[in-house]
């Protein structure tokens, strides 16, 4: 711990599992909401001096946050580091906006491009460090630029300089997004709205809707022995669809989605997890790797 005090707003041992949609996880040990670029700055700077980790919170979507807490700093931005604003053919917004919201306003303005977003519930900033896509939708398509602030200052990336790989960026621990820029392409707001509904009722149709869980638990495998199935099918077809641990279960519509049941743990998650690889790997020989991202000592057994 350090003997600098941390700047006005920062909280201690703030529960941190309604912040994130499986609700699952303990308490940040410093917590603090940043609604501007000075103030990310300022608590960037209290941590790096005092030897603290920070980590980032969107809005939850693809994290398991462990029983035990978090040591150092959870940042959560809000204000006007979550607006969002239409300028011509471009939207800028703080990366604590909801990627729904942003692709919602985009579609209102008749331009094209961040349909897919409607199906992620992420923030901007989520889905920049996650490379978050969905059906035929690409975020480095229609992202021009973001701005990242660290403990060194402030520096903008353009998607070519982010390491995009599936489900992967470069961005690095104690680095947040603050800000980011889509260009995107003038078009029917009819057409724009028809292929959003189209996205909708294929998710409903293929995902199972109202849950508390963080989508897709394992990346899909890309490896010959998986013969092109995805990681829900491979799970599927190894009898876990309604596997249950603790509070914890593999959803029946699809088994790559994992729902608390209402008094789950992350140990039950992480326990459920174990057992749909071990069954994977047994049955096809498969080593299914998480996609969804931890905070906080969270450790599989596996690895
Ligand atoms: C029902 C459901 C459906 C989903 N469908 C999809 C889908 O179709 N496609 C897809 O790609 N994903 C999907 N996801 C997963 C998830 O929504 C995405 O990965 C999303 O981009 C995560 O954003 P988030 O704000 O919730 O990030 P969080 O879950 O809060 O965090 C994820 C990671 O990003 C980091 N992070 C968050 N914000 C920042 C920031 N500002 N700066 C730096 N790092 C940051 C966190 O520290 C963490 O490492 C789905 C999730 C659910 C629950």
């Amino acid at each position: 711990m350090s003997d600098k005090q941390p700047p006005a707003g920062v909280k201690e041992r703030f529960p941190l599992a309604r912040l994130s949609t499986v609700r699952t996880g303990g308490a940040a040990e410093h917590f603090a909401r940043a609604s501007d670029d000075a103030t990310v700055q300022e608590l960037l700077s209290w941590a790096y001096g005092a030897d603290i980790e920070v980590s980032v919170v969107g809005s939850g979507s693809n994290l398991l946050i462990a029983d035990d807490g978090v040591r150092g700093l959870v940042v959560k931005l809000d204000g006007s580091l979550a607006a969002i604003e239409l300028e011509g053919e471009r939207i800028r917004c703080g990366a604590g906006a909801r990627l729904p919201a942003v692709a919602a306003r985009a579609a209102r303005a008749g331009l094209t491009g961040l349909e897919f977003g409607v199906n992620i519930p992420g923030t901007v900033g989520g889905a920049v460090k996650m490379n978050a896509n969905a059906y035929e939708g690409e975020l480095a398509r229609v992202l021009e630029w973001v701005e990242i602030c660290s403990a060194d200052g402030l520096e903008r990336r353009t998607p070519h300089e982010l390491g995009f790989a599936y489900r992967r960026s470069n961005v690095a621990p104690g680095e947040v997004v603050i800000r980011a820029c889509f260009s995107l392409t003038p078009s029917d707001p009819e057409a724009v709205a028809t292929n959003i509904a189209g996205m909708r009722a294929r998710r409903r149709e293929a995902q199972p809707q109202g849950i508390r869980t963080f989508g897709s638990t394992f990346k899909n495998p890309d490896e010959p022995r998986a013969r092109g199935r995805s990681a829900g099918l491979l799970l599927a077809e190894s009898g876990c669809n309604g596997l249950q641990v603790g509070g914890a279960r593999f959803s029946e519509k699809h088994a790559n989605f994992i729902e608390n049941t209402g008094s789950a743990t992350t140990a039950d998650v992480v326990a459920l997890m174990a057992e749909g690889r071990r069954r994977v790997r047994e049955r096809f020989g498969v080593e299914l790797e998480p996609e969804v991202q931890t905070l906080g000592e969270v450790r599989f057994p596996w690895q």
